[in-house]
């Protein structure tokens, strides 16, 4: 498969190409030439397969010809080893959960392909890959997890200190081998800042292969497509032929893999865009109008987000028709007040806990069934990470309930090593120059 820019729709690159140079020099971002419609037989049949069989079947339609079968599977196999269950909690709403990854995020999907694809296509005495990624939370676990480890690969991770959750700094912090945290005292834009200028230094450039992990990457948004494939086969299973999907969105890389999939043939009914006060996308789906904002601190870090950077691919998409992507998409948005009633409604409910992210998908489809009661379709919610990553918005009596997966324990015993630097590009050079 060749990809293009959404700057340029006539270039060409390849999936290699594509994945080592992140975002096109257009600042587009990369799109498959076309999007393989699934046959019918799989679809129809997709509760007969398991979760690694769809991921490679999917991978394989889009991308057959740029690795062999065989190692296909292999990098599927070892990057997708974990499941990712639909749980019913009442009738017609269900939540897929996609949170069982080592870094306990929806986010391990995307970063351990990606991890895996970019160590496949380094060849052998390629120089070292250095991978920067600014991390407001859940990037950096998942992309540390994701390398760690592997081959010619080295992670540098910016977080900004004090503004991440305990849980998350360990699994940034406690990693050693190829993967190194800086604790930058500034926020999580100062990160950002700071590995954007590190990819335009010439010094830097001269020294090290820069490579950045964000999730524009086309190899973080491939894989997240096939969870909702197997979402649809678990449901399938259930007798639901008829699914709403609601997805918490921020960047809008999560929600563009499951239009991904309805493009490749799934029969979504409708996709709901979730957010919190964020809401630059439901606010286009109202008024036509799409106007990005400063993004504004909310309880659901990970998606404060005010100008979506996947937005182009989903506007790519459906640029031939924007009125099916319309009709295909609703949007809501919570303030912080509804997301921690939507998380005491939830456990009040059905004794479930979910993570204030998960909360706004949960409402979102709530609402939206009560809104459009005429759609009989089965909804599942999205949970994208494990209330366990967030202790702090919850009451005692919901923490208490919150079920800490073995890995979390271990986390605890392990030692925090990170390299505290001030915002300043600078200093953040030196260390780079001088820690090669
Ligand atoms: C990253 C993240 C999101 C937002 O996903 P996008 O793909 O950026 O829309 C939602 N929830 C959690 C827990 C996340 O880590």
């Amino acid at each position: 498969m060749k990809f293009y820019s959404t700057n340029n729709t006539s270039s060409r690159v390849s999936f290699k190409e594509a994945v080592f140079n992140s975002m096109p020099q257009d600042k587009g971002l990369y799109m498959p030439v076309t999007i393989p419609r699934l046959d019918d037989k799989f679809i129809n049949n997709l509760d007969s397969y398991t979760l690694p069989e769809i991921a490679f079947h999917v991978a394989q339609n889009l991308l057959g010809d740029d690795i062999p079968a065989d190692d296909l599977k292999t990098i599927i196999n070892d990057a997708i080893n974990f499941y990712a269950p639909i749980v019913k909690l009442e009738e017609d709403v269900y939540v897929l959960e996609l949170f069982h990854g080592p870094s306990l995020a929806f986010k391990d999907f995307g970063a351990r392909f990606m991890s895996r694809i970019m160590s496949y296509f380094l060849e052998e005495g390629e120089k070292q890959l250095d991978i920067l990624v600014a991390t407001s939370g859940d990037t950096g676990g998942a992309v540390a997890l994701g390398f760690l480890g592997v081959p010619n690969t080295r992670v540098t991770i910016l977080y900004p200190k004090g503004k991440v959750s305990d849980i998350q700094e360990l699994q940034l912090t406690t990693n050693g081998q190829n993967i190194r945290a800086l604790e930058i005292d500034g926020t999580f834009d100062d990160c950002q800042a700071l590995v954007k200028q590190a990819f335009t230094d010439d010094e830097l450039n001269a020294k090290y292969r820069l490579t950045s992990a964000n999730s524009i990457n086309i190899a973080r948004l491939i894989p997240q497509t096939f969870y909702y494939f197997n979402a649809y086969a678990q449901a399938l299973k259930q007798g639901k032929n008829k699914i709403v999907f609601s997805v918490p969105s921020g960047n809008f890389g999560n929600i563009g893999a499951g239009l991904l999939a309805w493009k490749m043939g799934l029969p979504v009914e409708q996709f709901i865009a979730a957010t919190n006060a964020n809401d630059t996308v439901p606010q286009f789906l109202k008024s036509g109008v799409y106007q990005p904002k400063p993004s504004v601190a909310t309880l659901s870090n990970a998606m404060d987000v005010g100008n979506p950077s996947n937005w182009v691919r989903i506007a790519d998409m459906f640029k031939d028709d924007m009125s099916q992507l319309n009709k295909l998409i609703t949007g809501y948005s919570f303030d912080d007040e509804e997301t921690t009633k939507a998380i005491n409604a939830v456990y009040n409910h059905y004794k479930y806990v979910v993570c204030p992210h998960t909360a706004i998908a949960w409402q979102a489809l709530k609402d939206y069934q009560q809104d459009v009661p005429t759609d009989e379709a089965a909804g599942i919610f999205l949970s994208t990470a494990h209330p366990c990553k967030f202790p702090d918005v919850f009451s005692d009596e919901i923490a208490s309930h919150i079920d800490t997966p073995a890995q979390v324990k271990e986390l605890h015993a392990k030692t925090k090593k990170s390299v505290a630097l001030g915002k300043d590009f600078e200093a953040f050079k030196d260390y780079l120059l001088n820690n090669a």
